[in-house]
């Protein structure tokens, strides 16, 4: 069986920086592929929009060999790339000067959905969003989406929001955040809301942590100045983690409705304790395996930024008084994955008298690579002698259980822009989250820089900072282990 797929409503798709990184390698190959599922109707147009001098053929060569770098070879069809690139054009246009519009106006069409995708530089944001309005380009139907990172401090990520509501209301904003357009952050919600199994179990008496992992090989070489600026706690946990831990800890939506998934996540975030000082972890990696180290990586040799944290923090709530949840990110570690687990207690009797010493059920929900869920559960070692007890995995990999099905599955852009185009915001951060997010994090950045505080070293493929070790086995528990 193949995934049911339903055709948007005919769009005229603008990408401000049509010509950048984030078009060429995720926009317009996530796009192509949604034209070959059949998701985009024939009468539909994506409009290429930057400073450079192209024409639509000019344009169209660029966006072809982008559709084939970043396409997997067995999912090129080189005949649906020609039929696609007839839906391209361009418009060449500069956001911060006011001439030039007029030919933007001529060509976006009335009578369709009109999005606007900004994947420029922040500081350009308000700008467009001014000059769409101003020009008459957008309408009141029309959305604008925007990338991350949204702000660096709540003060930053206010004055953002306040100049996107001078012109366009808050149902016509998407606020992207790709971990949510992920196939296995929906399946949380569907894990746990759809299944009578899990949510009587999902609070504190019954869970006894949470950890979430999001480990990366690369390093910032490359982008080192520009991260640099940013750190891990601004360009993951502010944002990606957050996301992930409110869908973890909110309670269920009275419907399955952008706004009411929303509210229950913005109480979530609301009710996060500050974090302590004594748990938060800070990291840099060193030097290794033949790489240059962060500092030589971000051209500070004094830099304070962090490429890894590790921090415990608490949601203040009747459900989750007592369960901790464990969130750590970083670069140049073992492995690349992304994981959440929900660690259930011990059973509160033990019958058997058995050594293992290890009896928790562990909900794994796996982001990547290989997305699926797995369970593990506690059974009798098989053979004789005696009631030995083993950990074994109820493993549900979505490639095995769905086969053709789970390779068809858009990536996390591709769903995100059909649902721009569909008008469903669920997926995508409100302005009032996004702040929570920012309250919540800038007191505890301000703490380390108040303190002078300075990451501590950590080898290149290692699990992070042995202090992050620490953070875990002075409560008695342990990471899992970073592993693909
Ligand atoms: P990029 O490669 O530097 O591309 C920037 C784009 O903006 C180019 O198309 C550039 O084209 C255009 N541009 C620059 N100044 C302009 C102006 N005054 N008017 C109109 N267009 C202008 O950046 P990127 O990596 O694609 O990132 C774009 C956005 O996505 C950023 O907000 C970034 O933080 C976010 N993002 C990127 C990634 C990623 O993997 N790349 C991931 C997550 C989020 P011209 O020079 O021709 O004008």
């Amino acid at each position: 069986m193949v995934s049911r797929v339903i055709p948007v409503d005919p769009f005229d798709l603008v990408i401000f920086g049509g010509t950048g990184d984030l078009a060429r390698r995720k926009i317009l190959p996530g796009l192509y592929r949604r034209f070959l599922a059949g998701q985009m109707t024939d009468d539909s147009v994506i409009i290429g929009a930057a400073r450079s001098e192209l024409d639509d053929e000019g344009y169209r060569e660029m966006v072809a060999k982008a559709v084939i770098e970043f396409t997997p070879k067995d999912k090129l069809d080189r005949d649906g790339l020609t039929r696609f690139l007839a839906h391209v054009r361009y418009i060449s246009v500069d956001g911060k000067v006011s001439g030039g519009w007029e030919k933007l106006k001529e060509v976006v069409r009335q009578g369709v959905v009109k999005a606007f995708y900004f994947s420029v530089a922040p500081s350009l944001f308000g700008e467009l969003a001014e000059k769409l309005h101003r020009h008459g380009i957008a309408d009141a139907e029309s959305r604008i989406v925007v990338e991350k990172p949204f702000g660096r401090d709540l003060a930053s990520a206010r004055a953002l929001n306040r100049v996107l509501a001078d012109h366009f209301a808050e149902e016509q904003i998407y606020r992207i955040d790709h971990y949510l357009g992920k196939e296995t952050v929906q399946n949380l919600m569907a894990v746990r809301f759809a299944n009578i199994l899990f949510e009587p179990l999902w609070k504190a008496e019954y869970i006894d942590h949470v950890q979430i992992t999001v480990a990366e090989t690369v390093g910032v070489d490359g982008r080192g100045a520009y991260y640099d600026k940013s750190g891990a706690m601004r360009d993951m946990v502010q944002n990606h983690l957050m996301q992930l831990l409110c869908l973890i800890a909110m309670e269920p939506p009275y419907h399955f409705d952008p706004n009411a998934v929303r509210d229950e996540k913005l109480k979530v975030i609301r009710a996060l304790d500050a974090v302590q000082p004594d748990d938060i972890v800070r990291g840099q990696y060193l030097a290794g395996n033949g790489q240059g180290s962060y500092v030589e990586h971000s051209e500070d040799p004094n830099s304070r930024t962090e490429s890894y944290i590790a921090l415990k923090c608490h949601v203040s709530n009747w459900r989750w008084k007592g369960t901790p949840f464990y969130l750590r990110t970083g670069k140049r570690l073992r492995a690349r994955t992304s994981e959440i687990a929900v660690v259930f207690k011990e059973p509160p009797h033990t019958l058997f008298d058995d050594a293992t010493g290890w009896r928790e059920n562990v909900l794994v929900i796996r982001l990547q690579p290989n997305e699926g869920m797995e369970l593990s559960v506690m059974i009798k070692e098989p053979g004789p002698g005696g009631m030995r007890l083993k950990q074994v995995p109820l493993d549900m990999a979505f490639a095995t259980a769905l086969g053709a099905e789970a390779a068809d599955v858009p990536d996390a852009y591709e769903r995100l822009i059909m649902d721009v185009i569909r008008g469903n915001q669920t997926l995508f951060m409100r302005g009032d989250e996004v702040e929570a997010a920012w309250a919540w994090a800038d007191p505890i950045i301000q703490g380390w820089e108040a303190r002078g505080d300075k990451p501590q070293g950590y080898d290149p493929g290692s699990s992070g900072p042995e202090d992050a070790l620490m953070l875990m086995h002075r409560d008695g528990r342990r990471w899992r282990d970073i592993r693909e």
